[in-house]
């Protein structure tokens, strides 16, 4: 699995072109290889439904589905509805009934959200202050917020806003999206740091 743009006709230009590198060789390029299954997201009540499409490495031949940047991976929530409903409760500290009604989904999704995040928030606050330090080298310390997912969020903020200076404006969740690889709820791996 590897996060591509949410722009689907981006995404087949890029494909046709060799533009994907291959995430299990590192050096293969990847080739359209059909599609994956159906994904039905949920977006505040309404839906999205996406078909990502799969991309096979001339190298080595492992088959990689493309998801786009509005989804996480094992989530049925669109990537910004998750990300604005952590915003909510840890930068915001809406109450966890409120997060949920914003959100559109039960109490009980919600404070699931809020578990995993917390549970993962050491590592994804480590993995942000990195890129956060990656795009703008002039970056001090990040300010420490009193509890590792107030800090994990403050990391992803800052992070965001060096990207946004770097390289423009765009979808904050996206970014977020991309940079944990989709991760930013599951502890199954951890997506490596920019390197240099
Ligand atoms: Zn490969």
């Amino acid at each position: 699995m590897m996060m591509v743009e949410p722009d689907a006709e981006r995404v087949e230009a890029r494909l046709v072109a060799g533009d994907y590198c291959c995430g299990a060789c590192g050096t293969g390029r990847l080739r359209p290889w059909g599609f994956a299954r159906r994904r039905r997201l949920r977006d505040r009540g309404g839906e999205l439904v996406v078909r990502p499409r799969r991309g096979r490495c001339g190298s080595c031949l492992v088959s990689h589905v493309l998801l786009p940047t509005v989804a996480l991976l094992r989530r049925r929530d669109l990537a910004e509805v998750i990300g604005e409903a952590l915003r909510a409760r840890l930068v915001e500290g809406h109450s966890r009934a409120a997060v949920a009604a914003e959100a559109g989904v039960t109490p009980a999704t919600a404070r699931n959200w809020l578990r995993r995040f917390a549970a993962r928030s050491p590592e994804i606050g480590a993995l942000f202050s990195t890129w956060a330090h990656h795009l703008d080298a002039s970056l001090g310390a990040i300010r420490a917020r009193g509890s590792p997912p107030a800090d994990a969020m403050e990391a992803i903020g800052v992070a965001a806003a060096a990207a946004t200076r770097r390289l423009g404006p765009g979808s904050l969740w996206g970014f977020v999206a991309g940079v944990s690889g989709g991760l930013l709820l599951s502890n199954t791996s951890c997506p490596l740091p920019p390197k240099g």
